[in-house]
């Protein structure tokens, strides 16, 4: 096995690639190289999880809402990447007890995977679930919105109306909404910043150093995903998957703009938020707010 490196702001990993889905159905409706739903639908159908827990459908246009996927078809349905809250985690102990799982996969983004983890390591009022969790698929993130908040970009700033919209994006400088009639508009982020939750303002994670396997937009093409594959776990699943001829994988060396853009918005990321904590030491007279990381 490879040497791992250990990046201080990419975390630790075995290997990084760039690469997409050879399933064109899964591809049809994926954010990007719908590396998160083929893993899942892969270790499904391999029995090396008996499901998983997946932003699905919610009552309202874009509003995720966490489910307990154990189908193909249910993985499926929770393709793209829905910008605001979707409390994935709810389901985790559920998963091991109604739902009768053995075999837990989880999907989220950076604080996801760490709670994930946690439950594992100090499972407080979380039995069963640490021998139990046996995939996680972590997305990269920059920050998340509550629902109101993309409510808000959506509707006044991108002048659409949620119920158009087909994906959105959020790269380049801007968050780009694409309508189903093949309309798009743009906000610039600076104008989506006072909308985003502010726990996230604390979060030093841009690429779920935390999962079995990572996967995001930045550093890979449009239609394809960076993907970094962390655990033994990880390693595991990801070399079966692709010998089995599931993905199209690429050395992420020879793309662009790889690994550099990666590290460099993975840096802003923490040096910022790194920032916002130091001044919560500092934030009242002679009182401090609570640090999390203490
Ligand atoms: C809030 C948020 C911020 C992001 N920020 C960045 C970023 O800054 N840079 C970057 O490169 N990538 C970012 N991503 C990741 C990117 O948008 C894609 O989700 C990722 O590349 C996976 O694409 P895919 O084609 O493999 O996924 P698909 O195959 O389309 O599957 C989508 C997956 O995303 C999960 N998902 C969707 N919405 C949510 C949600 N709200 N919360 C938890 N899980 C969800 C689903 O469960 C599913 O597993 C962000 C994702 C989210 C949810
Ligand atoms: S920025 Fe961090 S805390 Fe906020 S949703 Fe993303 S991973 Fe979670």
């Amino acid at each position: 096995m490879r040497e791992m490196t250990a990046d201080p702001y990419l975390g630790k990993y075995i290997t990084c690639v760039s690469a997409r889905s050879t399933d064109k159905e899964i591809l049809k409706k994926a954010q990007d190289g719908g590396i998160a739903t083929a893993l899942m639908v892969y270790a499904l159908e391999e029995g090396i999880i008996d499901g998983t827990i997946v932003a699905g459908e919610g009552d309202r246009p874009w509003e995720p809402r966490p489910i307990v996927a154990m189908s193909r078809e249910d993985i499926l349905k929770a393709r793209g990447t829905k910008y605001s809250i979707s409390p994935q985690i709810a389901w985790l102990k559920e998963a091991t007890r109604s739902f009768g799982l053995d075999k837990v996969g989880v999907t989220g983004v950076c604080c996801q995977m760490q709670a994930v983890r946690k439950a594992q390591l100090y499972p407080i009022n979380m039995r069963d679930v640490p021998g139990k969790v046996a995939l996680t698929v972590g997305l990269f993130c920059m920050e998340n919105f509550p629902y109101k908040s993309l409510q808000t970009i959506v509707e006044d700033h991108a002048a659409q109306s949620l119920g158009s919209v087909k994906k959105m994006e959020i790269t380049k400088g801007k968050f780009w909404v694409h309508t189903e009639r093949g309309n798009v508009s743009t906000v610039p982020l600076k104008a989506t910043h006072k909308y985003e939750q502010p726990g996230c303002h604390v979060c030093l994670d841009y690429v779920s150093s935390l999962a079995d396997i990572s996967t995001g937009s930045v550093g890979s093409p449009d239609g394809w995903s960076t993907v970094f594959i962390r655990t033994k776990k990880g390693n595991e699943v990801w070399s079966k998957a692709v010998a089995a001829g599931m993905f199209e994988t690429k050395p992420i060396e020879d793309v662009k703009p790889g690994l550099e853009l990666l590290t460099k918005l993975a840096k802003e990321k923490i040096d910022k938020n790194r920032k916002t904590l130091e001044e919560r030491r500092n934030f009242g007279v002679n009182k401090a707010l609570r640090d999390p990381y203490a």
